[in-house]
């Protein structure tokens, strides 16, 4: 399963604390990756690790000015750590490598795994995304004071796209990608094809955004034991999921079976009877 925003968001948690206050001693990357300026992370310390969207964002202090490291999972993207440098097992989907000292010159290993490498890991000078568009245009974070319901409500205006494909495109509100799209407007009751959603829907859809995300995240909280594995890809939650993934079953509201369309390229399931529009 490809890592949505609930499951970075626990990445986050995890792997944050452990890296806050370490140093980078070296860092080796696969060279057919392409990973912008990563060597630049050499000698500098590692700050608190923010989450935008899917993205992971580590501030990286020393000399010439706070500097960024961005990553990405990607589809198959996932972080472990190794307690012991010298334990080296080469794995051929390692695309990055990390040697880290604490405070009290211990160090660890963190490794960048990834098998289909649409990771990505960048170093830019702090809040400059310009050469990654999809950070630079992400709409605002679905959990904090910045997605307001009539700001959303504006921005569903401004399209003639349907609403599902809309909100993939992440400009009205960052991270909501196809799971988390299909159970908002699954407990919105909007058919993901509509075009014209109305100020008092657009307030459900934004609740019901805020809603089925916060509530992933906290089941992501409680499914990840194994703090030696840092991983996106879980799939633990299908028991949560009322639409992705429920084609041919019966809707959870009203007993109808849920339906499943390709729209815009994406598969699509839906209620026929309480997302009627
Ligand atoms: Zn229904």
């Amino acid at each position: 399963m490809v890592p949505e925003l609930p499951e970075v968001e626990s990445v986050r948690r995890q792997l944050g604390p452990r890296l806050e206050h370490r140093r980078v001693r070296s860092v080796w990357t696969d060279p057919q990756s392409r990973f912008a300026e990563v060597g630049s992370v050499v000698g500098r310390r590692l700050g608190a690790l923010r989450r935008r969207g899917k993205y992971l964002l580590v501030r990286l202090e020393g000399d010439g000015g706070f500097r960024e490291l961005v990553m990405h999972l990607g589809m198959t993207g996932s972080f472990r750590f190794r307690d012991d440098p010298a334990g080296w097992i080469p794995d051929a989907y390692v695309r990055a490598t990390f040697v880290l000292e604490d405070p009290d010159g211990g160090r660890c290993v963190l490794d960048f795994r990834d098998v289909r490498r649409f990771g990505r890991l960048a170093v830019v000078p702090e809040g400059e995304y310009g050469g990654i568009p999809t950070l630079a245009k992400l709409g605002p974070e679905p959990l904090s004071e910045d997605f307001d319901p009539d700001r959303f409500h504006a921005a569903l205006a401004t399209t003639r796209m349907p609403v599902k494909p809309f909100l993939l495109t992440q400009r009205p509100v960052a991270g909501v990608g196809n799971i988390y799209a299909d159970e908002a407007l699954w407990r919105a009751c909007i058919n993901p094809h509509a075009r014209r959603v109305g100020r008092a829907r657009a307030r459900v859809l934004w609740a019901a955004i805020r809603d089925v995300l916060a509530e992933a995240i906290d089941r992501e909280g409680t499914t990840f034991r194994d703090y030696r594995m840092v991983n996106g890809a879980s799939g633990r939650f299908a028991d949560f999921l009322a639409a992705y993934g429920q084609h041919g079953r019966p809707c959870l509201r009203c007993g109808t079976a849920m339906a499943r369309v390709v729209l815009a390229g994406r598969g699509t399931t839906y209620c026929p009877r309480c997302q009627r529009r």
